[in-house]
Order: structure tokens, then C-alpha cells, then sequence
């Protein structure tokens, strides 16, 4: 889980939400998007380094070796940022690997409600580079 600043309330609630079933997953968030899930939600979140911190490449690395099945990634469209560059390359990757990915709300919501994600029976085809 990744949230800019001006969508952190957005994913927070959205966590809250959706505690029970996200309490039955490995989560992994930047380190104020997680410390916030944590403060304000109270579920375990392994922390990363904050986004601009390189917290984004972090997650992109977890990807490219396989380590991340979903990424909700909530960027604020209205904002540039220190780390845009980051932000374009976690975004690259994820479409790379072919990792279901939501970038707002609704679509977390469709993942998260989505019978493929309950079952966790749902293996994306890999889009795996070559080497
Ligand atoms: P943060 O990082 O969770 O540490 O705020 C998010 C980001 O800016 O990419």
C-alpha cells in the first residue's frame, strides 16, 4: 500500500473498511502510509522507507522479485512530487509483472470484493522480462 498525502485519509478509510479482510494478508506499505494503517486502523503493516525515501522503489523491487501480489497504490493526480520519477517507475513495474494494481478507490474496491481475490486462487499471468 502506497498513499500520497492528499489520499492518505482516502486509503486509510478504505483499510478500516476493509480490516477483517486485509487482516488475513502480509501487508506492506511506504513507512507514513503504514504508520498511518497502523495509528488509526491497528493492523500490522511491515514498513518500508517513507516514499520519498526511495519507499516506492522499495515496493517496485518486492514486484520484480516476485514478492507482492497486489498493489494498491493511491497517487494524487492534482500534486507533483520530489519522487515522480519513483512513482512512474513502481507504476512501470507493476504493469511489467502484470500485478493487479488499483490506483483509486473504486478499483480497490473491485479487487478487494472480487471472488478471484477471496479465493486466493488468483495467479496473474507473468509478464516477466527474459532474463
Ligand atoms: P509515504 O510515501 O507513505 O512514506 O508517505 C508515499 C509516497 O510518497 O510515495
Amino acid at each position: 500500500m502506497v498513499a500520497h498525502d492528499n489520499k492518505k485519509d482516502d486509503l486509510v478509510e478504505w483499510v478500516a473498511f476493509n480490516k477483517g479482510t486485509l487482516a488475513q494478508h502480509n501487508l506492506y506499505a511506504t513507512g507514513d502510509t503504514g504508520k498511518k494503517v497502523m495509528d488509526k486502523v491497528g493492523l500490522s503493516v511491515n514498513l518500508l522507507k517513507s516514499g520519498s525515501y526511495g519507499g516506492d522503489m522499495e515496493i517496485g523491487a518486492m514486484i520484480a522479485n516476485g514478492r507482492l501480489d497486489y498493489l494498491i497504490f493511491f497517487w494524487d493526480p492534482l500534486s507533483s512530487l520530489p519522487h515522480d520519477v519513483d512513482v512512474k517507475a513502481l507504476l512501470r513495474v507493476a504493469v511489467l509483472y502484470n500485478v493487479p494494481t488499483a490506483c483509486n478507490r473504486s478499483t480497490a474496491d473491485l479487487i478487494i470484493s472480487s471472488q478471484l481475490f477471496q479465493s486466493g486462487e488468483y495467479v496473474p499471468a507473468k509478464e516477466r522480462a527474459k532474463k
